[in-house]
C-alpha cells in the first residue's frame, strides 16, 4: 500500500517511515498540515496516518477539510495517551481508527491492513483469484499453493491490481501507489514489473487493456 504519515515528531516519523516500508509498504511522511494537504492532494495513497498535534494545526482539522470534501482515504488517527475527547470528536468526524501512543508498530501495521480491506468492501484477509492467493500481512503469493518468490515492488504491483478486483488499473495509478514522490520512475518501470510478473505468475494473469491500463484476471487461470 502507499501510506501517507503525517507526524511532526521527528523520531516517531521516521520510525513509521522505516518500518511501514519494512513491511513492503511505499511511505510518504510530512509533519505539518500545510504539507499534509499537499500531500494528499491528489489522494494517491491507500491508507492516512495522522496524529493529532501539529506545529501549524489540528490533524482533526485536516480529518475535518477532507470528509467535507468527500474524501474517504481511511484515517488512523495517533492520540496522546488518555485523550478520549481527540477520539471520539475524531471517529465522529470520519476518521476510520486511533491508536493512542505509546503504540506497537506491528500492531498499527495490522489495523491499516484492516482498514483497507474494510476500505475495498473485503473482510477476508487473503485475496485469492483462482489458483493465485495474496496474503498482504505475511506479503505471500501462492500459485496453485506454491510459494512464488516476488520482489517488493512486484508484489506492490501485484496488490494493487488484486485490491481492485474486475477494474482496469492505469499505469498512472500503480506508478503512484508503489513509488514515493522522492523516488526516480522509469518511464517503463511498470511495464518491466508486469513482465516480470507475467513470468512468474503465468501470461494471462495480468491483461492489458491497452490505451487504459492493466487489470487481474477475475478467472485467475494462470495456466
Ligand atoms: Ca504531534
Amino acid at each position: 500500500m502507499r501510506i501517507l504519515v503525517i507526524e511532526d515528531d521527528e523520531i516517531l516519523r521516521e520510525g513509521l517511515t522505516e518500518g511501514l516500508a519494512l513491511e513492503g509498504h511505499t511511505v510518504d511522511a510530512v509533519a505539518s498540515c500545510g504539507d499534509a494537504r499537499e500531500a494528499a492532494a491528489g489522494f494517491a495513497h491507500d491508507a492516512i496516518v495522522l496524529d493529532i498535534g501539529l506545529p501549524d494545526g489540528s490533524g482533526l482539522d485536516l480529518l475535518r477539510e477532507w470528509r467535507r470534501a468527500g474524501h474517504d482515504t481511511p484515517v488512523l488517527l495517533l492520540t496522546a495517551r488518555n485523550m478520549t475527547e481527540d477520539r471520539i470528536q475524531g471517529l465522529d468526524l470520519g476518521a476510520d481508527d486511533y491508536m493512542g501512543k505509546p503504540f506497537d508498530l506491528a500492531e498499527l501495521a495490522a489495523r491499516l491492513r484492516a482498514m483497507a480491506r474494510r476500505g475495498g468492501g473485503r473482510a477476508e484477509a487473503i485475496l485469492r483469484f483462482g489458483k493465485l492467493e495474496i496474503d498482504p500481512a505475511a506479503r505471500r503469493t501462492t500459485l496453485d499453493a506454491v510459494p512464488i518468490n516476488l520482489s517488493r515492488r512486484e508484489f506492490a504491483v501485484l496488490e494493487t491490481l488484486a485490491r481492485r478486483p474486475g477494474q482496469i488499473v492505469s499505469r498512472s495509478r500503480i506508478e503512484e501507489a508503489i513509488y514515493g514522490w522522492q523516488e526516480e520512475v522509469g518511464s517503463n518501470a511498470v511495464e518491466v514489473h508486469i513482465h516480470k510478473l507475467r513470468g512468474k505468475l503465468g501470461a494471462d494473469t495480468i491483461e492489458t487493456v491497452r490505451g487504459l491500463g492493466y487489470r487481474l484476471r477475475s478467472d485467475g487461470s494462470a495456466s
